[in-house]
């Protein structure tokens, strides 16, 4: 037998260990920066595999998994419906780079989930789509400049990666080397749940926006839901001045209910992303709209958009499989049911609780916490804590201050007195 000691020294090793050979040749030793735990420090846990609500590392750790993949596993993971039908898809063959039935249902599935929808491409990543939205709204507009809002996040394409300068409207400076300043010269950049702001970008730039992009609900700042009537003045205003609205719902689709949170707050956007959950934990995203910006896209139209891998079948399969399971209401009604119960009882004055339905942020901060301001003003060393507290205690938290909590359909009740109990404990300290 081990001494517990024991145990977690080496309960370290396979990931410290696999952490120093990735470094050597991946750089920071990760696929994607966040998972480097570069923001709450330590060593990331190397996932050896997952399970419902579980992960478990190469250890052989298990923890309870709030970050599902960012949120693209409403269901958790490896449901057996979904891994069946990805196996299945995966032994007719990988790929063909052709047109295939799983490709038309999917999208005729998203169509007839998502009113503003009328036609959709599907394509590999968030990145691709949100890049592709932008392109569109260019080409149907035949105007060049696009707003964001700060604290929103749609990918790594060089028009997004901007970050505000001083004062409440301004030009975006890319956040990134590499990329010129002549492109991020045509991003404007706004403050998210700010009206006002919103009003003074308009009456300055309006004529020459192509569009708005926006996350409808924010979650990569930690989660910032929309102040009541922005969105629909958001709408009002595009509509106004003939600017194309993109709603990112590469987190929010299917998240909160079998469709776009566009359905619940009743804004019609022109554009829309979807990623995440629409390809069941597989590479597949979408950008999807009105026709007859849709239909500018090659082969039809002027605007080039093409991709070896979009409309995988595996991914589709896998897609289609988690999007049938998701029209169950219940599974909706058990995630609110659950997210609403791990809100309550995390409840307590140092910290300020966001949350729609499955997702939520705990900013340590006196809030209310509605804008990137407030977002920013929020202590990040009792994160940290409590990240790692979590960790040890076989919890796993996003490893970063400011990204959005994910409960699965998979996660108990159990669990989450158990994550609540840690809290208090671990808060208490
Ligand atoms: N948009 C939003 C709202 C996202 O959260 C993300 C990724 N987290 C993206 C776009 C980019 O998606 P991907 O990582 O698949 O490129």
């Amino acid at each position: 037998m081990l001494s517990s000691e024991t145990k977690k020294s080496q309960a370290v090793g396979n990931s410290t260990r696999l952490f120093e050979r990735a470094q050597k040749v991946i750089p920071g030793g990760v696929n994607s920066p966040v998972r480097a735990f570069g923001s709450i420090g330590g060593t990331p846990r190397f996932i050896a595999r997952g399970a419902g609500s579980r992960v478990w590392d190469e250890e052989g750790n298990s923890y309870i998994d709030y970050v599902c993949s960012w949120g693209a596993l409403p269901l958790g993971h490896a449901h057996p419906t979904v891994v069946e039908a990805a196996e299945k898809a995966l032994r007719d063959g990988s790929t063909f780079g052709a047109a295939t039935a799983r490709e038309v249902e999917l999208a005729e599935t998203i169509t007839a989930a998502i009113p503003s929808i009328e036609k959709v491409r599907l394509v590999s990543s968030g990145t691709e789509a949100t890049m592709t939205a932008v392109r569109l709204a260019r080409a149907f507009t035949k105007r060049n400049k696009i707003l964001k809002f700060e604290g929103c996040y749609h990918g790594h394409a060089d028009p997004f990666l901007v970050k505000a300068g001083s004062g409440l409207l301004t030009h975006g400076n890319p956040s990134s080397q590499g990329i010129p300043k002549s492109v991020t010269d045509d991003t404007l950049v706004a403050s998210y749940n700010d009206v006002e702001s919103l009003e003074q970008v308009f009456t300055s730039h309006g004529k020459e926006l192509a569009c708005v992009i926006v996350e409808p609900v924010a979650g990569n700042m930690g989660v910032v839901p929309p102040r009541s009537g922005f969105l629909q003045k958001l709408r009002e205003i595009c509509t106004k001045h003939s600017v194309v609205l993109i709603f990112d719902e590469v987190i929010t689709g299917f998240r909160f209910h079998y469709g776009g949170y566009q359905d619940l707050c009743h804004v019609r956007p022109d554009l829309t992303t979807l990623g995440k959950i629409i390809g069941g934990g597989m590479p597949l995203a979408a950008v999807g709209g009105r026709a007859e910006i849709l239909d500018l896209l090659a082969p039809l139209g002027p605007v080039y958009q093409a991709g070896t891998l979009s409309g995988n079948p595996v991914a589709t399969a896998a897609g289609i499989a988690t999007l049938q399971l998701l029209q169950d209401k219940n599974i909706y009604a058990k995630l609110e049911t659950l997210g609403a119960k791990l809100a309550d009882g995390l409840k307590n004055p140092t910290v300020a609780i966001n949350r729609i339905g499955s997702m939520l942020s705990a900013f340590f901060n006196e809030g209310p916490v509605e804008t990137y301001e407030q977002v920013m003003a929020s202590d990040r060393e009792p994160y940290k804590r409590l990240f790692h507290r979590f960790l040890d205690r076989g919890i796993y938290l996003p490893p970063s201050p400011f990204e959005a909590w994910f409960i699965s359909a998979a996660h108990t009740e159990k669990e989450i007195e158990e994550t609540i109990n840690g809290f208090l404990e671990t808060n208490n300290r």
